[in-house]
């Protein structure tokens, strides 16, 4: 039996709106697609105007792709977290691995964040940039969001994290459907949090 596939014909940011559930606060690239062609992650800008001031925003990846996005919610809910924390304590080479993804990270969000804005960071702005994983916690040992590290590792960064989840849920293929009719019939919820 093949599984139903579902077209999506509109543009990127019809996409984008229905897959978030609501309009992206952010301004945004599509750093990855799925094999059909549909946004896979997004990069947003890790800075943003809010009330005549920059604000940082450090968790740049998102996971877009509601087929991933589902994979990763159940291994989180099996204890992933906790078992990827547990690995980093554990596994030196994986640490270390996983620690210069991070130092790269950081280096190119700053970088970013000082051509968007045309010159040096505020003092807060850098030090929130400078300290936050990819996944916006300033523990960078704490895992808790496995949506960032596959997003991250998705869009090309280094993170042995993201590259382990993706190696047991698998990656986007033609033949296993990313988008379902109910991804795309979500409903549309108000603009919110530190969301994209
Ligand atoms: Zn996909």
């Amino acid at each position: 039996m093949s599984p139903a596939t579902v077209a999506f014909t509109g543009t990127d940011e019809e996409l984008v709106r229905r897959l978030l559930g609501r309009p992206p606060r952010l301004p945004y690239v599509v750093a990855t697609r799925c094999p059909g062609g549909t946004p896979q992650v997004l990069q947003a800008d890790p800075v943003f105007r809010e009330d005549k001031r920059w604000k940082p925003f450090p968790t740049i990846y998102w996971l877009v792709c509601p087929r991933l996005k589902k994979a990763v919610a159940r291994l989180e809910q099996e204890g992933g977290s906790k078992m990827f924390t547990q690995r980093l304590r554990d596994d030196p080479p994986f640490r270390e691995e996983y620690l210069a993804g991070q130092r790269e990270l950081i280096a190119f969000r700053l970088s970013e964040a000082r051509r968007l804005i045309g010159g040096p960071l505020p003092p807060d702005l850098e030090t929130v940039l400078n300290e936050a994983n990819i996944a916006g916690s300033r523990d960078l040992f704490g895992v808790k969001c496995l949506h960032a590290h596959v997003a991250h590792a998705l869009a090309g960064g280094r993170n042995p994290i993201g590259r382990a989840i993706l190696e047991r849920i698998g990656l986007c293929r033609p033949e296993r459907p990313c988008l379902s009719p109910a991804a795309l019939a979500a409903p549309t919820r108000p603009a919110g949090g530190a969301r994209p």
